[in-house]
C-alpha cells in the first residue's frame, strides 16, 4: 500500500527540567538534527512543560525542530483555573499536544470522552493532537488489548468522525511498558498497530496516511528493530528523550530506517 508517512519522533519530557537543563539539551538535540540531516527524512519534536514552551520556542526556532505541548484543556476557554486552552498553544509555536497519556488517564481521572474533547479543541487550534492510547498488562494478560483500544479510539471518532480523526497522530503506548524499562516486542507492537490501522480503515479514516506512533521505553538499544515494524511510523519517548545523546540516536535509528 503507498502511503505518505513522514516518521516522527516525539519527546514526551514530562515534569522535568529547568532553564538551564532545558537549553543544554535542546542545543544538543538541534546540534544532532544538522549532523543526521534528519529534517529531510524524519519530524523530530519535544513535548515540553507549558511553563517552558516560550524559552523552549526560541531554542527551538529555525532548528527544524517542532514544539509539542503535554496536555491542553477540553474546553476552548473560561473558568477553569491552572488550564491551558488548545488556542493559547500557537502563540509559542506549538505544533503538536499530546491528548489522554496514561499518566494523566491515571492520576487526573481523564476518560476517553474528555481525551476526545481535547483532540477537538487542538485541531480547532490548528495542532495536531496526538492521541495516546494503552492498555494495562491486566488488561493484556486478559487479552483485552485490541478491545481496550478500540474503545478508546471510538470515544474519538464519536467526537471528531473519522475525517478528523484521520488529522490525529496515534500514539499506542501499554501502559505495562511506560517509564518501566520493559518493552513491547516489536512482533508484539506490530501487531497492535497493524489491527489498529485496519480498524482505522475500517471506521472510514485514512488509515494508510496516518501515523501510528509507538510508545513504552524505546531506547537507542531497541529503537531500530520497533521502527523497522511496517505498521510503526515513530516513537514517543519518555525517559531517553531526556537524554539528547539517547534521544539522536533514537532519530539517526529512524532515518536510518528510511534509506
Ligand atoms: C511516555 O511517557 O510517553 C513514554 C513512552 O515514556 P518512556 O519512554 O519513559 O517509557
Amino acid at each position: 500500500m503507498t502511503h505518505s508517512r513522514k516518521p516522527l519522533i516525539l519527546g514526551n519530557w514530562k515534569m522535568h527540567g529547568r532553564y538551564d537543563f532545558n537549553a543544554e539539551l535542546l542545543n544538543g538535540i538541534t546540534a544532532g538534527i544538522k549532523t543526521t540531516h534528519s529534517k529531510h527524512h524524519v519530524d523530530v519534536g519535544v513535548c515540553v512543560p507549558h511553563v517552558y514552551l516560550s524559552h523552549s520556542e526560541d531554542l527551538c526556532y529555525g532548528n527544524h525542530l517542532f514544539l509539542g505541548a503535554q496536555d491542553c484543556s477540553a474546553h476552548a476557554q473560561g473558568a477553569y483555573t491552572g488550564d491551558v486552552a488548545a488556542g493559547m498553544l500557537p502563540e509559542f509555536g506549538v505544533s503538536y499536544v499530546l491528548v489522554g497519556h496514561s499518566e494523566r488517564r491515571q492520576y487526573q481521572q481523564e476518560n476517553s470522552h474528555t481525551v476526545a474533547l481535547k483532540a477537538q479543541q487542538a485541531l480547532l487550534a490548528g495542532i495536531t493532537p496526538v492521541v495516546c492510547i494503552g492498555e494495562t498488562l491486566a488488561q493484556r494478560e486478559a487479552q483485552h488489548t485490541m478491545s481496550v483500544l478500540t474503545e478508546q479510539l471510538k470515544a474519538v471518532l464519536a467526537v471528531l468522525g473519522a475525517k478528523q480523526l484521520s488529522c490525529c497522530v496515534i500514539a499506542y503506548e501499554p501502559v505495562w511498558a511506560i517509564g518501566t524499562g520493559q518493552t513491547a516486542s516489536p512482533e508484539q507492537a506490530q501487531a497492535v498497530h497493524a489491527a489498529l490501522r485496519l480498524w482505522l480503515a475500517e471506521n472510514g479514516a485514512d488509515a494508510a496516511n496516518m501515523r501510528l506512533l509507538y510508545g513504552g521505553s524505546m531506547k537507542p538499544n531497541n529503537a531500530a528493530s520497533l521502527l523497522a515494524q511496517a505498521d510503526i511510523d515513530g516513537g514517543l519517548i519518555g525517559g531517553a528523550a531526556l537524554i539528547s545523546a539517547d534521544f539522536m540516536a533514537i532519530v539517526q535509528a529512524a532515518v536510518d530506517n528510511t534509506r
